[in-house]
């Protein structure tokens, strides 16, 4: 066996649905007893119900979180957790509300509990971001990964299926990369094998709407996310997340929706480099990955009825060069060489949506 370094996370997880109803419980087993809780604007009302049933435990409720964490709302957070005298912030919702419980803990070193509402999965990653002027500048650090995450996947059920669809691909897309990391590893290559499956059996089931009505494709699902962020924790994303934020930062394209349509077209492109992680990523995707990784993943993402072309995502082929090049310039470390002229073709095949190459797998 090759030689490999693993640093588990030390998050502790409590899952399951209903799951958010020990929160108190978890803030009193970890002896906190001044949480300020975080959501958006548009979850403040969840917000409020949950720090109501915190009693005493919670001393103020800061419902200004928004995408990409801006050093202005951050700085305003960090001085309403230090005149409250916050001991830690319990952040409800998707990786702006994590994310922004992160950035007060970069600060403050305010330990962060917690509670996803989306698929993003950044409550399992110690990777913080700050948006000043425009420009986001990312980092690691300890004292930013969660203390501890509840999954309760009731709170998963008003996520639009749209965005469950799309948001979940994402997460596919960090297992997929996970595999053939330049760090990979045997035991983050497990999780990653293992939230493939579970999101390859869930996403379908929760594209067909009525989420409520499915709950048990909710936790799975969840359950597939959480794999996905330990997969993004533990490992250096590669060409698939170079391309998205390359088109996402020149483009303006939305997040989730531009990993769906590049996955298969990097993972093609990756195909004859990383034979094994195909292999493996191909027998996760289940009925889905009989004609290989990469035509499954395209499959996966027709069958939940996510846009599989940069054209729907209103990209124009001129956009593309440029693209390309800006994709070429300081790489991640990737599997293949990442060559402009390669990088374009992969570009202008996602433009149209052609299915990769079908690369059955033996029976
Ligand atoms: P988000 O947190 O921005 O949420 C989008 C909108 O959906 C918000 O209005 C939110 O209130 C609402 N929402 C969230 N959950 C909902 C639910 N269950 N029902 C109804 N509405 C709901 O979206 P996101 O995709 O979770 O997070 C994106 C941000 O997270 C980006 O800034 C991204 O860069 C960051 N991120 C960071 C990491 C990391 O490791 N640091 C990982 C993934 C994403």
């Amino acid at each position: 066996m090759d030689r490999f370094i693993y640093e588990a996370a030390p998050a502790r997880v409590i899952f399951g649905a209903g799951m958010l109803a020990t929160l108190g419980d978890e803030l009193d087993r970890l002896g906190f007893k001044r949480a300020l809780v975080l959501s958006t604007p548009e979850q403040r009302e969840l917000a409020q119900r949950v720090h109501d049933s915190l009693d005493t435990r919670a001393v103020g409720l800061f419902d200004g979180a928004v995408m990409h964490v801006p050093v202005e709302v951050a700085k305003a957070a960090g001085q309403v957790a230090d005149s409250l005298q916050a001991d830690c912030t319990v952040a409800i919702g998707g990786g702006s509300t994590i994310g922004l419980g992160k950035a007060i803990a970069l600060r403050s070193k305010r330990p962060v509990i917690a509670v996803p509402t989306t698929f993003a999965g950044s409550e399992m990653t110690a990777v913080w971001g700050l948006t000043e002027n425009g420009v986001k500048t990312t980092g690691r650090d300890a004292a930013v990964l969660p203390r501890a995450v509840i999954y309760d996947s009731i709170l998963l059920a008003s996520l639009p299926t749209a965005m469950a669809g799309v948001s979940g691909m994402n997460a596919i897309a960090h297992c997929v990369e996970a595999l053939y990391a330049i760090d990979a590893n045997p035991v983050i290559s497990l999780f990653a094998e293992q939230g493939i499956v579970a999101l390859a059996e869930a996403l379908p089931q929760l594209a067909e709407g009525k989420p409520l009505l499915r709950p048990g494709a909710l936790a799975r699902a969840q359950y597939g996310c959480w794999m996905a962020g330990m997969s993004l924790n533990g490992t250096s994303m590669a060409l698939h997340h170079k391309l998205c934020h390359t088109l996402g930062g020149s483009l303006n394209l939305p997040h989730a929706q531009t990993h769906t349509v590049i996955l298969p077209y990097a993972t093609a492109y990756n195909a004859n480099a990383a034979p094994e992680a195909m292999h493996r990523i191909a027998l996760a995707l289940g009925p889905f990955g009989r004609q290989g990784a990469a035509r499954g993943l395209h499959e996966l993402a027709r069958a939940i009825g996510a846009p599989t072309s940069l054209a729907e995502l209103g990209v124009a082929r001129a956009a593309l060069p440029k693209v390309a090049e800006l994709a070429t310039r300081a790489p991640y470390p990737n599997p293949r060489a990442v060559e402009r002229d390669a990088i374009l073709a992969l570009l202008e095949q996602a433009l149209t949506g052609e299915p990769p190459a079908a690369d059955p797998l033996d029976d």
